[in-house]
């Protein structure tokens, strides 16, 4: 469907759990965060109610995330009941890939179209000072069973130290059919305390590396990215620029909390909760609520102003990225 602003909301983000098996620094506490009680997070076939309905409201691609959705037993199970619903063309899902080489076959037998692993730095130290608990050998692992077992798999880098980490993860794409994105830090929750690296010094880090960036089209997927070719690369690099307003007029996407919060933008606590819906009053008014809270989809966010009034407080981990 159309909000007010025209655009086309074809796209949810669903997430799955709020536990997570890392902390990276600019998502989680070292402490982690207060759990949600289980009998808070939507089960299975809650999700799949409100999945249904967006896809009446016109969704056709669904991400699954967390959290960690791989740490939420049976993710594949869900998976599947995801792609069997009517007008759902694509379910992918993004994981730190830790747990992808257990889980990479039972996923792609469940039907997955795509993974997207986040990954920051290739350096031993620094990935298990970002994320505090991960080892990058795990994260490799996880890369290559996406590798071996989807066509689509995509890369999200945040670059926390400088422009250090662009080249060697870019790298990641030149042999292989995989496409990295550098996606700008947040000034969210955890994520407002370090100062974003700007697409310019990420772009000019490429291109001294690599040699001239050329925009191209993007690959599967229709998101924020812009992207590029570089010379003698297989996959592609793309770029998401989020502080600045320009992805916010074809925002194309709302967000699903594992607690069933249904969230129309990123950055404010605009939404609805669902879950008293499908509890109380068995999913009746269901279509009408998801439709009336992209109707009120805010026309962008308000990272510039902090602690606006309805500036969102979750962190991202809670949220799903
Ligand atoms: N655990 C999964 C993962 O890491 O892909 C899924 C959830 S995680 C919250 C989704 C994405 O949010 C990750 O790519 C992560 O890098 C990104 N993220 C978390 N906090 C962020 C922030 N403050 N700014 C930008 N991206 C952030
Ligand atoms: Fe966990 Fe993903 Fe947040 Fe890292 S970014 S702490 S992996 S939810």
């Amino acid at each position: 469907m159309r909000d007010r602003f025209d655009r086309v909301i074809d796209y949810a983000r669903l997430s799955i759990t709020d536990r997570c098996n890392l902390r990276c620094v600019y998502c989680m506490p070292e402490e982690g965060v207060a759990k949600l009680d289980h009998g808070e997070v939507l089960s299975f076939d809650e999700i799949v109610r409100v999945a249904e309905s967006l896809a009446r409201l016109g969704v056709t691609r669904l991400k699954v995330t967390g959290g960690e959705p791989l740490v939420r037993k049976g993710a594949a199970d869900l998976v599947r009941m995801l792609k069997s619903i009517d007008g759902i063309a694509s379910v992918t899902l993004t994981t730190n890939g830790i747990l992808l080489p257990s889980f990479a076959p039972a996923l792609r037998d469940a039907g997955l179209d795509g993974v997207n692993i986040s990954l920051d730095t290739l350096d031993p130290e620094r990935y298990r000072r970002l994320t505090r608990l991960g080892s990058v050998d795990e994260a490799l692992r996880g890369l290559e069973a996406a590798l071996a077992h989807f066509d689509s798999v995509k890369i999200n880098c945040v670059p926390m130290d400088g422009v250090l980490d662009i080249a060697p993860i870019a790298s990641l794409a030149r042999d292989r059919n995989v496409h990295v994105r550098f996606i700008e830090l947040m000034p969210m929750g955890e994520g407002a305390i370090f100062t974003p690296v700007k697409r310019d010094d990420v772009s000019a880090a490429l291109e001294s590396a690599f040699g001239p960036l050329t925009p191209c089209p993007p690959p599967r997927g229709n998101g924020p990215a812009r992207y590029s070719s570089l010379p003698g690369f297989t996959g592609r690099v793309g770029f998401i620029d989020t502080a600045d307003h320009t992805i916010c007029s074809s925002c194309n996407r709302v967000r699903l909390t594992a607690d069933g919060v249904l969230k129309t933008c990123l950055h404010m606590d605009r939404g609805v909760s669902l879950r008293s819906l499908l509890r109380e009053h068995d999913g009746t008014g269901l279509d009408d609520a998801v439709a009336e809270a992209i109707q009120n989809k805010p026309a962008h966010h308000q990272f510039a102003l902090r602690n606006v009034a309805g500036s969102e407080l979750r962190r991202m981990s809670e949220i799903g990225g």
